[in-house]
């Protein structure tokens, strides 16, 4: 079989549910948006509900939709991307609570929905989704008399706990929420580590759920097994793969194995990348191709049936990091060609 095995471990996922919740002085969401980081949230959200998440994120009502399905009736979720021009009937059907994000998004959900449910999403400063504070200063009396089920606002810096941004984003965000009743947010897996100052009524972790950073003390939660197909010996001066890109300097053993950038491992991350045959680090060696790559296996002591892109060895940051990018990104890349496997839930 030359499919490659992507194996997501859901214990893992919900114990780093677990201890960002047990970390937040305050209740604690998933954020389960673009198909729980790319893990399937047919499988994460029902998991991450079982372990006693009672409040989940998404950015589209779609979305939203999609996951009242998987969830049933009782969890609350929350839209990021507020009411926009067309999801009435989505969020009135699954019961949703858009996070309005402008006065147009406020009249509109008003117009369509009197009296449906609905958040506020203020800007404190990213400049990104929200309501600015002079639009807020003008709404809010408007607004808080209709009950909010939650304010929040995102922070742009939060994984870089020195930087001044925080601080700042936070003094905005209590200034704007003064004498507010509505539970507030404003911390995702970054916000939480930054300490309970930031927690307020409800955190929204995401990446640390997957085993991505900022949140260091994540348990890994995917492990990526790629099939070698073939293993041939290269002579000293021969090159491998498209444009000839790496040639040989000693008698060496290239292994072929069957993965590429159609399932997500980018093209760019070649030079850098290397995979492990139980314990030995094997470099990509030419170009990574649509469907296979090239590997060094010269030092492996047995040649291996599979190798390992993602696991205990090299996590999703360490991917980025090769990649020029991060780990949400090489999560979210993860193609739909992998036998995707669950592990517990
Ligand atoms: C994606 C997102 C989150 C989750 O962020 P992580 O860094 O993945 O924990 C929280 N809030 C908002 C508004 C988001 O867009």
């Amino acid at each position: 079989m030359a499919q490659a095995r992507l194996s997501i471990d859901l214990d893992a996922l919900c114990a780093n549910w677990q201890a960002l919740a047990a970390q937040s002085t305050a209740e604690a969401a998933a954020v389960v948006k673009a198909d729980a980081y790319g893990l399937g949230v047919d499988r994460v959200a029902p998991a991450l509900a079982r372990h006693g998440a009672r409040h989940f994120f998404v950015a589209l009502a779609e979305e939203g939709a999609q996951l009242r399905r998987i969830l049933g009736d009782g969890p609350e979720i929350h839209v990021f991307g507020g009411h926009m021009a067309g999801d009435a009937g989505l969020i009135r059907d699954a019961a949703l609570v858009p996070m309005l994000n402008s006065l147009d998004q406020m009249l509109r959900h008003a117009e369509a929905l009197p009296g449906a449910p609905f958040g506020i999403q203020l800007d404190s400063g990213m400049n990104r989704l929200g309501m600015e504070p002079a639009e807020w200063a003008a709404l809010r009396e408007v607004a808080l008399p209709l009950g909010p089920r939650l304010i929040m606002s995102h922070l742009a810096c939060a994984d870089e706990p020195r930087h001044p941004m925080n601080a700042q984003q936070l003094r905005a965000f209590a200034e704007m929420t003064q004498g507010v009743d509505a539970p507030r947010s404003l911390a995702a897996t970054g916000g939480i580590l930054l300490g309970p100052d930031y927690h307020f009524e409800l955190t929204r972790p995401g990446i640390g759920l997957y085993g991505g950073l900022p949140f260091v003390d994540a348990l890994p939660v995917v492990t990526l097994d790629i099939p070698v197909i073939q293993v041939r010996d290269v002579a000293p001066g021969e090159t491998v793969g498209y444009g000839n890109t790496w040639t040989a300097s000693r008698p060496s053993r290239i292994a072929t194995i069957s993965g590429g950038y159609a399932d997500g491992i980018h093209r760019i991350m070649g030079p850098q990348a290397s995979v492990r045959a139980g314990e030995t680090p094997c470099p990509v060696v030419g170009r990574v191709s649509m469907d296979l790559i090239g590997i060094d296996v010269t030092d492996v002591p047995e040649e291996p049936d599979t190798v390992e892109l993602l696991g205990l060895h090299q996590s999703v940051d360490t991917l980025a990091g090769w990649a020029g990018t991060i780990g949400y990104e090489i999560l979210t890349s993860l193609g739909r060609r992998y036998d995707r496997q669950y592990i517990g839930g």
